[in-house]
């Protein structure tokens, strides 16, 4: 914050404050923040009603809030005005434009300038945890490996999908994308009512949040033997996704990861259908700095952990992906996920 010249950091919803100090504020209309000055004792500013589920003030005082005040007037005193605040890029608009107005001499800057270089290097009992997320969803794609697909619908898989990432360990699910025949072609598929079919491929992309930090894991499955040219660009994507690990060493530009992935699509000939970034940071949020994407020359540092997972979309035929985590060490990248990478044939 001295660096940046930053006062005051104001978090609200999202992950940075139970990053921070192990709460999460309730994404309602009642206001959380958490004022935390440069130097000094922090507050977290809380309805008084969801003041009990703070478990510890530890090294920071709770300002409970009752229903006839004005939350954004406390914190407004708490912060003084003429002065620079970075908060918390998911607060609300409303609590923002309120502030703004009560602290009008002040400047406003995103609080990610400040938290996302630090969340981005992984501290060891995140790696662990990170570990711990990656194990589980592994055994939720070794689960599916047995299980049928075919007369199905996307929505019915999804669905078991979801609790078989609870059953595995995680408190919750974040999302279970199950992408069949044509619909993998679409790389973020909604499960809908396609009832999947002998001789579809089909794509699974799904994470959940374990002990506070997320997995986040793409297979292929197909019923029945798969399509030649679904085996053929997917035997591509494996070596693409290969090379974009390996190229995940320390110092290493981001933009670097990706460019290494794309080039093995590009010169299979399948650039144009390869339509997103390799990979993104994940840690307590499934999408978080640092991106694999072009443009994004900052170095990798040990402790990073992010996604390696290109794709390949032929609109209207099929749609491949593979996708695992992998954190930077001095020694080299290192994959978390370890289920197999080979197309999944099933029932
Ligand atoms: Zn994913
Ligand atoms: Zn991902």
């Amino acid at each position: 914050m001295a660096e940046l010249d930053v006062d005051t950091l104001l978090l609200s919803v999202g992950a940075d404050l139970p990053w921070l100090i192990g709460y999460e504020a309730m994404p309602l209309e009642r206001l959380t923040m958490f004022v935390c000055p440069r130097e000094g004792v922090p507050t977290l500013v809380v309805p008084e009603l969801e003041a009990p589920r703070v478990d510890a003030a530890d090294g920071f005082t709770i300002r409970p809030w009752a229903e006839h005040e004005d939350p954004i007037a406390i914190v407004a005193s708490l912060v003084g005005d003429g002065y620079r605040l970075a908060i918390g890029r998911q607060t609300w608009s409303r609590f923002l434009l309120q502030l703004q107005d009560v602290c009008g001499g002040s400047v406003f800057l995103d609080a990610t300038t400040i938290t996302g270089p630090l969340r981005a290097v992984k501290e060891a009992d995140e790696i662990d945890a990170l570990g711990r997320a990656a194990a589980a969803i592994d055994t939720v794609i070794m689960a599916m490996r047995e299980r049928p697909f075919a007369g199905r619908t996307e929505a019915d898989v999804a669905r078991e999908i979801a609790d078989r990432i609870l059953e595995a360990g995680h408190e919750r699910v974040n999302f279970t994308i199950v992408a069949s025949g044509p619909n993998a072609a679409s790389p973020h598929h909604e499960p809908g009512h396609r009832r999947i079919e002998v001789g579809d491929p089909v794509l699974v992309d799904i994470g959940g949040t374990l002990d506070g930090y997320c997995s986040d894991i793409t297979r292929m499955f197909s019923v029945g033997p798969a399509r030649p040219d679904l085996v053929e660009a997917y035997r591509v994507l494996v070596d693409a996704q290969e090379a974009g690990v390996r190229a995940g060493t320390v110092g290493t530009p981001c933009e670097q990861v990706d460019s290494a992935a794309r080039q093995v699509i590009v010169d299979a000939g399948y650039g144009e259908y390869f339509v997103h970034r390799t990979g993104h940071g994940i840690g307590a949020e499934a999408h978080e700095d640092p991106y694999m994407v072009f443009g994004n020359d900052a170095p990798i540092v040990a402790g990073n952990a992010y996604s390696v997972e290109p794709g390949i979309y032929v609109p209207g035929e099929f749609g491949v992906r593979l996708e695992d985590i992998v954190i930077a060490t001095d020694h080299g990248p290192q994959r978390l996920n370890h289920a197999p990478r080979d197309i999944a044939m099933v029932d």
